[in-house]
């Protein structure tokens, strides 16, 4: 390996290692998050391997921890304070096709013990990856558990949390940086606090391409991708141009291609059958460069599947796109509706046409391929009675419903302020902490339309729990199931808004 690389260390920013280095050990750590779920498919830390793969072109050796994976075990922990609200309206022990969650949990081992594992792998210093904003007290507490045994090493964060709101991290005593934005354009300053402004975008030669490939499961291994970034379009609830900007750049197709074919020589990949998972937030915005991508994939990994997991812009997707996506293996289509309401819709900035999507969600359906619909829930302009209106609407679509508490992200529209966040715990911004943001929703309310959501759900699928159904209708009321010691059994679900309930069954056919 060739340490060629210079870094700087500016003087007065980190107090742990000032100076100049040729190169350096990094450990690169994903920390261990807290919530009530997070699907192991989306633990693939692409952000973290592409930082790995920076560190070490730059010639530093850099090595991986990802305590999501390496612990692997969820813990239940003591629900935060600050969401101690949620105490009153969660249904102790339940489970199956109503219900919300009931236990918060850790995913990945203790911090102390991961702290302890950096530690002893002896490097210069450590980069926390922190994705979103959401969970930066996961990463503060890897930060401050690792200073707290070792007070030498220096500390970067990174990744989309960072991004949103610098100061909540620079304040913390533990941590040395902070790396704005995408990092191929930040690797040089390692210790520069912030130093990037935040509209410099990497240029597409320069992005590094870092498919992550997933252990195998159920005789298939799991490649997690992402080809492109930004997207140039203005929804007001997203968040995606706070790290990526508003210019859509793609990976060179050259770059992709020798990636795949390197993937192809893994002995697992040829012993496996292989699903491509793409992360792209909007990957249709050029359909052509998408074919060349699949047609390559198809090429190398003959019977390859794949998925779009942040989902597919309707609005580009004709009869012929979908058969084209078809032919190339998508598993089923996650598409985003972002409210059923037009005039939201408007207000939130999204381009829409209601029939177009009504028209293209019955050709998928004719090729009985599933349908992800997904909206979002506690928007500005909802109010219970709309979010009603739209699960009922949703409910005769041939799709399955998912439903997306809405979340605050520093920098939104509307949350432009930093106080709020510097003086709130940023686990607030989590989808699952139902936290009424825009005051259109209250959390109760929310979690009675997630429960209405499921309730749609299980009507397209009433074989799943027939029982649970039949009791929900004859009852007008949602029921969810519990254990008990060693009994399960069919209860009222706790604390759901009754009005809403009521409009439910009352308009449902
Ligand atoms: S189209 Fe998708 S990625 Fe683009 S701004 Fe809207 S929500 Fe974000």
């Amino acid at each position: 390996m060739v340490y060629s690389q210079t870094i700087t260390v500016f003087s007065g920013i980190s107090a742990h290692s000032a100076g100049i280095i040729n190169f350096m050990r990094v450990a690169v750590a994903v920390p261990p998050i807290t919530d009530f779920y997070f699907s192991p498919p989306r633990n693939s830390a692409i952000g973290a391997a592409t930082v790995v793969r920076a560190l070490q072109l730059a010639g530093h050796k850099a090595d991986l921890f990802n305590f999501m994976h390496i612990g692997r075990k969820t813990h239940t922990v003591p629900l935060p304070e600050k969401i101690s609200y949620l105490s009153e309206i969660l249904t102790k022990n339940e489970y199956g096709l109503t219900a919300f969650f009931s236990d918060y949990k850790r995913i990945g081992p203790d911090p102390i013990i991961c702290a302890e594992k950096l530690v002893a792998a002896n490097p210069d210093a450590i980069w926390i990856s922190c994705f979103a904003f959401a969970y930066s007290d996961d990463a503060i507490v890897l930060a401050d558990a690792i200073r707290k045994i070792d007070n030498s090493i220096a500390i970067t964060i990174g990744g989309g949390g960072p991004s949103a709101l610098p100061a909540y991290f620079l304040r913390n005593d533990s941590i040395d940086a902070v790396c704005i934005g995408e990092v191929e354009a930040g690797i040089e300053n390692l210790f520069a606090q912030a130093s990037r402004s935040n509209d410099f975008f990497t240029a597409e030669n320069s992005m590094l391409f870092i498919p992550v490939v997933m252990p195998p499961h159920r005789g298939t291994i799991r490649i997690s991708l992402s080809l492109t970034r930004g997207c140039p379009k203005h929804c007001a609830f997203c968040s995606n141009f706070i790290t990526q900007g508003r210019k859509f750049r793609q990976t060179p197709f050259q770059k992709v291609q020798e990636e795949i074919i390197r993937i192809a020589q893994d002995p697992l990949a040829a012993s496996h059958s292989v699903h491509f998972a793409f992360e792209d937030d909007n990957i249709l915005l050029d359909t052509e460069y998408f074919y060349a991508v699949l047609n390559c994939i198809q090429r190398i990994f003959p019977g390859a599947t794949f998925s779009a997991e942040n989902g597919l812009d309707y609005l580009l997707l004709t009869e012929k796109v979908i058969d084209r996506l078809i032919d190339f293996g998508i598993t089923q289509f996650n598409l985003s509706v972002g409210s059923t309401n037009s005039g939201t819709l408007t207000t939130q900035c999204r381009v829409h046409d209601y029939k177009k999507l009504k028209k293209i969600l019955s050709y998928i359906h004719t090729k009985k391929i599933k349908i992800i619909l997904y909206f979002i829930c506690g928007l500005s302009e909802d109010t219970p009675e709309s979010i009603v209106d739209s699960l009922l609407t949703l409910s005769k679509l041939p799709v399955e419903v998912g439903i997306s508490p809405f979340y605050a992200v520093p920098g939104l529209s509307g949350f432009e302020k930093t106080d709020l966040f510097l003086n709130n715990p940023a686990y607030l911004c989590k989808g699952s902490s139902l936290f009424p943001w825009n005051k259109s929703l209250t959390s109760r309310q929310l979690m009675t339309a997630f429960r209405l959501a499921r309730l749609v759900n299980l009507c397209r699928h009433p074989a799943q729990d027939k029982e649970l159904l039949n009791t929900c209708f004859q009852s007008e009321n949602i029921f969810t199931r519990v254990r008990e010691k060693s009994l399960k059994k069919l209860v009222p679900a706790e604390a759901c808004d009754t009005s809403m309930i009521h409009r439910f069954f009352q308009n449902y056919t």
